[in-house]
Parts: C-alpha cells; sequence; structure tokens
C-alpha cells in the first residue's frame, strides 16, 4: 500500500492452503478495517496526480505491465495452480487471457475523447468531457486470481482512476504478486494499494461507506453482491457487479455432433467448471441427445484428475470441501427425483478436495442442480422436444449471464440471440471470454460490463460544458 509492502497493523496473518494437498502454502498479512482506510487514504492521495498524468504515460506503465506478466508466466501460473489448483496449462491460459486486458487497456487510455456538439435550437455548443470516476475498490473471487483483477485494473487504470484491491482469501498470492509487478512496471505510490483480509465484511464495510470513495466494482457471487448494492446506495457509489451464472447449454438436432461435444467439454470443464460461464444446465434435443450424452461421456471418462502441477492432469482439485459437499448434494439430489447416473458420481479417496468428472442424464424438473451454481465438474442433462421448449427451459432461471447453443441453422441461431436472456451468448463455441468483447450479466447475474470500451466506460463521467 501507499507503494511500500507492510504487515497489517494488528500484526495478524493467515494461512493459504494449497487445494491438492491441504497443505499450508503461506501466511498472508491479514489487513484489518484501519488497513483498509489507510488503503483509501493513499489511493485518494494519488488520485489527483495520477488522473493528471498523461495518458501515454498511463498507457506506458499499463503496456509495461502486461510485458512483465508475460515475462513472469511461469510464476504466475505456478502460483495459481498451487493456491487454486488448476491445471498448469489453464493456468498459463488465465496468464494469457488475464494479462491481455493490460495491454487491451493500455491502447484504449489514449483514445480515450470528448465531443463538441451544438444544441437542436442552435443557441448554445457544449463540450462534453470524459473525467475518471475516482478512486475505485475492487473486490474479487478466488476462481481466476488473475483475470478477475486485470479486467477491473486494466480499464481503472487507464481511465486514470486509483485503486484499492481485496483479493479473496483463498487465493491471495497470484493477486500479490501481480500488483509487484504494476510497482516494477513504475506505477506511482498509491495509484494500487492491495488489501487482503480474511474478514472480508469487516474490511469492507468502512470503504464502503467512506464518501471519498467513487466506485465499487465486484466480481463474486449474487448474493454478496446484492448485499454490497445495498451499502453501496447510501452514498449513491456508481457500481459494476459481476455475479452469478446458471449458463444453459443448447444442443439441437442439426448441430455438428463433434464440434458440439469438444466445445461442451471447454464450456464445462474449463477451472475445474468452477467458472461463472460454466454451463450449468445442458438441455438437449431428443433426436440427437443419445449420441450426444454417449460421446461427451467417453470424452469425460478420458479425463485424468491430479494435482495441477504433474504432468497430465486435466481436472485439479476443488476449492475446498465445502465446494466437494455441494457438488455431492447437488448429484444425489438429481439421482433421487431420477435423473440416470452415467458416469463419475463420487468423491476421490486422496489427500485434497476432489471428486470425480460426472455425468447426469434425463435431469427432471425440480432438481436442486437446475437452480444453483453446480461451481464443480458435473454435467446435467436435461432432454427437450421443440426449439420454443427448449428457450422456455433455458431462459427458466433468474440469472443471465451466458448461454451455449450448437446448431448449423443460421435463422435459428439469429432466433436464439435475440430471444434468450442473456448477456453473451457462445453460438457453436464453449469459450466466449475475450478482452476485445463486453463481458456480463443481465437479470440477477449483474451490471456493468469488463472488456472492450464498455469496460472503460464503468471508470469514466461525462462533464459538459455550454457556451452561447
Ligand atoms: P464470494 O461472493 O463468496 O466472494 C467474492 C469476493 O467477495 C471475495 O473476495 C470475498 O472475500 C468477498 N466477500 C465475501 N463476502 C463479502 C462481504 N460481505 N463484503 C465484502 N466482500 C465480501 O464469491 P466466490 O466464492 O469467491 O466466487 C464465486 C462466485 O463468483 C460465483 O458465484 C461465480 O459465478 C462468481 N463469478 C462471477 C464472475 C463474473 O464475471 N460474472 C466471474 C468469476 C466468478
Amino acid at each position: 500500500m501507499a507503494g511500500a509492502w507492510r504487515p497489517a497493523s494488528g500484526g495478524a496473518t493467515f494461512p493459504v492452503r494449497d487445494p491438492s494437498t491441504g497443505e499450508v502454502l503461506a501466511e498472508v498479512a491479514d489487513a484489518t478495517p484501519e488497513d483498509g482506510i489507510a488503503a483509501l487514504d493513499a489511493a485518494v492521495a494519488a488520485q489527483e496526480g495520477w488522473a493528471s498524468t498523461p495518458p501515454r504515460t498511463r498507457s506506458d506503465i499499463l503496456r509495461r505491465a502486461f510485458d512483465l506478466a508475460h515475462e513472469h508466466e511461469d510464476d504466475l501460473a505456478a502460483l495459481m495452480t498451487l493456491e487454486m489448483g488448476k491445471p498448469l496449462a489453464e493456468s498459463r491460459g488465465e496468464v494469457a487471457y488475464g494479462s491481455e486486458f493490460l495491454r487491451w487497456f493500455s491502447e484504449e487510455a489514449v483514445r480515450i475523447s470528448g465531443d463538441y456538439r451544438t444544441n437542436p435550437e442552435g443557441t448554445g455548443r457544449g463540450i462534453v468531457l470524459r473525467r475518471p470516476v475516482g478512486p475505485v475498490y475492487a473486490i474479487t473471487p478466488w476462481n481466476f486470481p488473475l483475470a478477475m483483477a486485470t479486467r477491473k485494473i486494466g480499464p481503472a487504470l487507464a481511465a486514470g482512476c486509483t485503486v484499492v484491491l481485496k483479493p479473496a482469501d483463498l487465493t491471495p498470492l497470484t493477486t500479490l504478486f501481480l500488483v509487484e509487478l504494476f510497482r516494477r512496471a513504475g506505477l506511482p505510490d498509491g495509484v494500487l494499494n492491495v488489501v487482503p483480509s480474511r474478514d472480508a465484511k469487516a474490511l469492507s464495510e468502512p470503504i464502503i461507506a467512506d464518501r471519498r470513495l467513487r466506485k465499487l466494482t465486484f466480481t463474486g457471487s449474487t448474493p454478496v453482491g446484492s448485499a454490497l448494492l445495498k451499502q453501496a446506495a447510501d452514498n449513491v457509489l456508481k457500481t459494476s457487479m459481476e455475479l452469478g451464472g446458471n449458463a444453459p447449454l443448447l444442443v439441437f438436432d442439426d448441430a455438428d455432433l463433434d464440434e458440439a461435444v469438444a466445445a461442451a467439454m471447454q464450456a464445462k470443464f474449463r477451472n475445474v467448471g468452477e467458472a461463472c460461464t460454466a454451463a450449468n444446465r445442458f438441455f438437449v434435443q431428443e433426436g440427437i441427445a443419445d449420441a450426444f450424452t454417449a460421446a461427451l461421456s467417453a470424452k469425460v471418462e478420458e479425463l485424468r484428475i491430479g494435482r495441477g502441477t504433474e504432468d497430465g492432469t486435466t481436472i485439479g482439485p476443488l476449492i475446498d470441501d465445502r465446494a466437494v459437499d455441494k457438488a455431492a448434494g447437488l448429484v444425489d439430489d438429481a439421482v433421487q427425483r431420477g435423473a440416470r447416473l452415467v458416469t463419475g458420481g463420487e468423491r476421490v479417496d486422496r489427500p485434497g478436495t476432489f471428486y470425480t468428472p460426472t455425468v447426469l442424464d434425463q435431469v427432471q424438473p425440480g432438481s436442486d442442480i437446475l437452480t444453483t451454481e453446480i461451481f464443480g465438474p458435473v454435467v446435467s442433462i436435461t432432454r427437450f422436444t421443440t426449439e420454443e421448449e427448449g428457450i422456455r427451459l433455458a431462459n427458466d432461471t433468474e440469472y443471465g449471464l451466458v448461454a451455449y447453443a450448437f446448431t448449423t441453422d443460421f435463422r435459428r441461431g439469429q432466433r436464439l440471440a435475440e430471444r434468450l436472456e442473456t448477456g453473451m451468448l457462445g453460438l457453436n463455441t464453449g469459450v466466449v471470454s475475450n478482452a476485445a468483447f463486453p463481458f456480463g450479466g443481465v437479470k440477477s447475474s449483474g451490471l456493468g460490463r469488463e472488456g472492450s470500451h464498455e469496460g472503460l466506460e464503468e471508470y469514466l463521467e461525462s462533464v459538459y460544458v455550454l457556451t452561447p
């Protein structure tokens, strides 16, 4: 914070564990509410200087941070795999994806511009300025410890905002190293301040209640996002909320089977299923359902469980015991209500928190798995008959982050784009995340977008100057 690493003011630390062994990897400073306010003090003090720093300088620092992330790809990937569990190849993928937000927004930083307008009466001329909103508080989850931070830091710094960042207590190490890379990239003191803490609520409440804060950006679960929105309301704080998902994955009779299976594997098993974008509910049309289920199950049985650091591992551990209990509970409930267990459905008898990749077919209405974010390696298949029924089933959820659909009928693709209640649609693809596009959801999946020029807008406000 304020350009220097320091212990927590209370002197306490908390352990970070390797979910594949349960062993403690490191002890991290446990920031107190006083440390949180000190971090905000530093961000407030740095705000004016950073906002008036030439855009080219801000851009160059972001670009250097991007280059450093690539130079340290192995270190970042190793930290991520150790604290979060995903296989090393996927951690490298996250370095590529997450760092791209630094490059993308380094390029956006020098393209921020207002405009000049005349009013319709012809009696006034106005200039519209774009200004940074001011100090930002960013809260990130454990599942993508690098990318969820860069998606916020990149646009905030590009726009000229300073940041207080609170990483998830389960995975603070990757984020701490990312912040160190920004220091090495020449970021001025106080512009980016990181406060790991085990007690997120106690740390966050005074920061959010402080009138000097101008923006809250959060990625995490819908219940926590909803509680934060209530706190933010007191000061009418600008907010961005990237919340939970319950993604439908629709496979129509006319889909290319091999393409649909390969993409579905990515949409479901990337990040061990612990992704807000993970396909949660598979809806498969009757005519292709047997072939799809058989082909997908064969691929699922090829997945190899292991530590993320071991060669050949394609499925790492879940983040903790609660995550395993949740996946197991949802599978048991679905089977009791009549689903057919095709493969998997077991806890793994080894150290760490593992659950076998699982396929459930003919999941029945009313099963908890259809209304709950699974966050684990479990496929839930329900069959449908008509396109109308498929769309109705897909939209039957409070969430609307992402949907996937597989069809070779272009017209159907257009109808789906217009009728599915979602912020993003993967049409014949299983991965939608990309720095160049606006990532975000509708309904209870959130407010605002990250990535693309829309992502920058979240950190800017307009001021107009009218002259006769
Ligand atoms: P979470 O809501 O439990 O925690 C997210 C962050 O909020 C963590 O840093 C946590 O410490 C903090 N937090 C928890 N309670 C808080 C409180 N009362 N006040 C302030 N901060 C608090 O979520 P999680 O388990 O870390 O992450 C998984 C969730 O995140 C899933 O629902 C997933 O869908 C969602 N997610 C969404 C996106 C997206 O872009 N929409 C991306 C990744 C994850």
